[in-house]
């Protein structure tokens, strides 16, 4: 070690494109720059020691770090944003209902799809090796598809 001279940059993560930055790992001297960043709730946390107690988590939740408003809609070919809501209504997670009704048909395709490859894996007399191959790089591609399409359904389910 002992390359002290060089200046804090390039932490392990990759910096969010804007707005205020959520850091999870706290610097050890970050750089004051005037302006007041409020620390991350773990790093709360942390200052009041171990096993801090609960009724001090409302506390905290509300000197950190907020959390961004807006998130990017689940449509993975969407790049739209949702913003949470101000008041009480339902948090959306699509920024428009063609966004959703693409989503689940994309999702629904998918499950089918993968459910159809597995049993054809399954068959007797089994597949031949170089069907096989083609039959598990056609389930490979599709579930590595599916990972951007999360069953909302228990999301939805504890909502009134
Ligand atoms: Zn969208």
């Amino acid at each position: 070690m002992g390359a002290a001279s060089k200046p804090t940059q390039g932490t392990d993560q990759p910096q969010p494109k804007s707005g205020p930055t959520t850091r999870t790992t706290p610097e050890p001297r970050s750089r004051s720059s005037g302006g007041r960043v409020r620390p991350s709730y773990s790093v709360l946390r942390a200052r009041r020691g171990e096993e801090p107690r609960l009724d001090t988590v409302v506390e905290d939740l509300q000197a950190c770090l907020q959390p961004k408003v807006t998130a990017t809609c689940m449509n993975p070919d969407c790049s739209e944003a949702c913003t949470w809501p101000n008041g009480r209504g339902r948090p959306p997670l699509f920024h428009d209902r063609l966004c959703h009704e693409k989503y689940h048909l994309i999702r629904r395709r998918l499950v089918a799809e993968i459910a159809d490859i597995d049993e054809a894996l399954e068959r007797q007399p089994r597949p031949s090796s170089e069907e096989r191959i083609y039959l598990e790089n056609q389930l490979a591609r599709r579930r590595w598809l599916l990972l951007r399409y999360p069953d909302l359904a228990i999301e939805r389910s504890d909502r009134p």
